[in-house]
């Protein structure tokens, strides 16, 4: 049997995996949890136009591009999906990477805006669409203000986004609440069909 290019909501094998939620709600430690843990799901490096952030590095975090690199993916149809964020910055998935990792017969795990996982469901309808879900808002707004990398204005506009962003949950396949990072990551990794390090012979 040849390796199906994409699974279903469910389907054990499936090959591309999209995760999204709310603002600040961990998608960015529980994929880098993933990665960690299991080094065989290829994790795609966005394209953006913010620039990094201290400790960031470039093509490994994101590919830090300028708004003209941005205009020039997506007019040559680079774009497998992008979107403005919190009204701001572009961020985007790179399509030429996506299809080579899927080829390869890699799972791979994509990691978007709300804008951008609806984007895939129309680009790739056999994605599995997992939500990252809160506790609970009082969490959610402590992580978006703990988190201190953004100013007053801009913090106000990422709550106004997730508030939007959450109610968009029933559009999902499934949703992983990040209760505690290395729980949520070891049900995305089952998600994706990886077995846990326990069920490894
Ligand atoms: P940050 O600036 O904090 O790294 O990310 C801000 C937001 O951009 C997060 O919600 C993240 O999910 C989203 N994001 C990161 N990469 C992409 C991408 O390739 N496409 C889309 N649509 N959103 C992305």
């Amino acid at each position: 049997m040849s390796h199906p290019v994409a699974g279903g909501p469910g389907d054990r094998a499936a090959r591309v995996t999209v995760l999204a939620g709310p603002t600040a709600v961990g998608k960015g430690t529980v994929s880098a949890a993933v990665r960690r843990n299991h080094p065989e799901i290829w994790v795609s490096v966005s394209a953006t136009t913010r620039p990094p952030r201290p400790g960031e590095v470039d093509g490994v975090h994101y590919h830090f591009v300028s708004p003209e690199q941005f205009d020039d993916f997506v007019a040559s149809g680079d774009m497998l999906e992008w979107a403005v964020v919190h009204g701001v910055h572009r961020y985007g998935t790179l399509r030429g990477p996506v299809q080579r990792a899927v080829a390869e017969g890699l799972p791979v795990l994509l990691e978007v805006d709300l804008a951008g996982a609806r984007q895939i469901r129309q680009a790739l309808p056999e994605a599995q669409l997992v939500f990252l879900a809160p506790p609970d808002w009082d969490t959610l707004v402590e992580r978006l203000v703990g988190r201190g990398t953004e100013d007053a204005e801009e913090r106000a506009r990422r709550l106004e986004t997730a508030k939007v962003e959450l109610a968009a949950e029933p559009e999902f396949d499934v949703t992983v609440v990040n209760d505690e990072v290395e729980r949520a990551a070891a049900e995305l990794a089952r998600l994706m069909g990886i077995p846990s390090a326990g069920q490894r012979s």
